[in-house]
């Protein structure tokens, strides 16, 4: 298929051109049709998809005829969730819109609001926003909706995991009735259909991959290790496997503030971003990160979203999500548009529940590989069933008369269900016990984790669960 046959008109055409693409990705073969028909849109798609594309372009056509924007009017809105996405959104509208006369202004929090207001003067056709600095800017008559003709919600889960429903359903009531409105989100939780009630009318609804559904072209495996020795195992998987461009997701600012001091030290180049960080210092990270200048890139979820970066090959969680769909978010960083990533998870014995709950959600085990020297102390202990439904809340407790609980094994306490391990050696080749594979370099060289299709996950554990015999370990002394 090629964007001519969507009723985009020769300038956009130019544009797309110019930008390098081909042929439209599916959710534009989708939407820019309905878009340019004036339907409104619910689209369940991820970064990486080309979904930003897939609303600036019809959004673009549409706006090119029609009155200009007077002071201090908008006629269309593109609310997201993070600075960095805003910063995104507006770089491709100015890019797909080079050859209109449109202005497209971006607004957002941490920065001056005066140069703001001051560029919202003449009005502006697009204005792409962060909930929180809109409202601001609304509230100091800086600008106005009445000519509003269409809204965008940009990965609006991620809008209502950051609690900013409250944001968005002032601003909501501040537009005209009469507009077009497309929302766009990475899953469609309950959350999401209770806002798209109130929001889309009679939708198009489009999804291009199945929600939940992690990609295919990731090879997922995790490290059960000890809390204490994440960071230097993280350490080595880089440094001897030489990975060059590392993605690595943190829970809280601190840790990753920490964790990259400690990479730095260690000889790799690694720079935290999150929230605490300036604008400036993102955008610096970010395009240092992506020159290749800077090595490792430690981010927390928030700070990652809007992050684009495409085809990277790898992606760590340092640690597990609380939030079981961030896991999805994260690795959909690696293995974009048909390229192989590797999305490895560094998981100690604390986090069996966040981990039950991603394999649930993708309904798949993650392969375990541990690495020599880095055995846990305290085991990881076996995964259910993904298929398992979640634990009731707990009732209040009885005095405990049975085996230890999964959340207390230590060294050799004996675990019996956990699985088989596959022993990975750091550096120096080794050969895969269990499996028979050679694995050099901490990485895997054959194996079902080829190829990161993860659909004989549960046969594949379940067959390794009846070969390993219980094995203690010692904790091994670091140098
Ligand atoms: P998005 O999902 O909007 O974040 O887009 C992800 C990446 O895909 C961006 O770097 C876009 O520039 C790129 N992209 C968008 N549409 C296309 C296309 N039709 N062909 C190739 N690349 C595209």
């Amino acid at each position: 298929m090629s964007f001519s046959t969507l009723g985009l008109s020769q300038p956009i055409l130019d544009a797309v051109t110019d930008a390098g693409y081909t042929s439209p990705s599916p959710i534009q073969a989708q939407a820019i049709p309905a878009v340019l028909k004036g339907r409104d849109i619910m689209a369940a798609a991820q970064t990486g998809t080309g979904k930003t594309a897939a609303f600036a372009l019809p959004i673009i056509e549409l706006l090119s005829t029609g009155p200009a924007a007077k002071s201090n009017q908008i006629r269309s809105l593109v609310l997201t969730p993070t600075r960095e996405l805003a910063a995104q959104v507006h770089e491709n509208f100015r890019a797909y819109s080079v050859n209109h006369r449109l202005r497209c202004e971006v607004v957002f929090g941490g920065v001056k609001i005066n140069p703001q207001m001051m560029r919202l003067r003449g009005g502006a056709d697009v204005v792409v926003a962060t909930p929180g600095r809109l409202l601001d800017l609304y509230n100091q008559n800086a600008i106005r909706f009445d000519r509003l003709e269409i809204l965008v919600l940009d990965e609006a889960d991620r809008m209502l995991d950051m609690g900013f429903i409250h944001d968005i359903k002032r601003i909501l009531k501040l537009l005209p009735p009469e507009r077009q409105n497309l929302l766009f989100s990475a899953t469609f939780s309950t959350e999401i259909r209770q806002l798209a009630k109130g929001l889309v009318n009679d939708p198009v609804e489009i999804s291009v991959t199945p929600p939940n559904s992690t990609v295919k072209a990731v090879k997922q495996w995790l490290c059960p290790v000890d809390k204490k020795q994440k960071s230097p195992l993280l350490r080595d998987l880089i440094a001897q496997n030489r990975w060059d461009q590392v993605l690595v997701f943190s829970r809280t600012k601190h840790g990753a503030n920490k964790l990259a001091k400690y990479l730095d030290e260690s000889g790799i180049k690694a720079v935290p971003i999150h929230g605490n960080k300036s604008q400036g210092a993102r955008t610096r990270a970010l395009a240092d990160f992506k020159q290749g200048k800077v090595q490792v890139l430690v981010a927390t979820d928030i700070a990652a979203r809007g992050l684009d970066i495409d085809q990277l090959p790898y992606v760590v969680n340092f640690d597990l999500p609380n939030v079981p769909e961030d896991y999805v978010h994260r690795i959909g960083r690696t293995g974009r548009a048909g390229a192989t990533g590797e999305a490895v998870s560094l998981v100690c014995a604390d986090e069996i529940k966040q981990l039950q709950d991603i394999e649930r959600l993708i309904k798949k085990l993650i392969p375990r590989e541990y690495v020599d020297g880095y055995e846990p102390v305290h085991e990881l202990p076996e995964s259910r069933s993904p298929m398992t439904p979640a634990k009731k809340p707990k009732k209040p407790k009885k005095p405990k008369t049975s085996t230890p609980t999964s959340h207390s094994t230590g060294a050799g306490s004996g675990n019996s269900r956990s699985e088989p391990r596959q022993q990975t050696g750091l550096g120096t080749p080794s050969t895969d016990r269990a499996r028979g594979d050679k694995v050099q370099g901490g990485r895997r060289a054959g194996g079902s984790l080829e190829g990161g299709n993860l659909k004989e996950g549960p046969a594949d554990n379940t067959a390794r669960k009846t070969q390993r015999p219980r094995r203690r370990h010692r904790k091994p002394k670091l140098s």
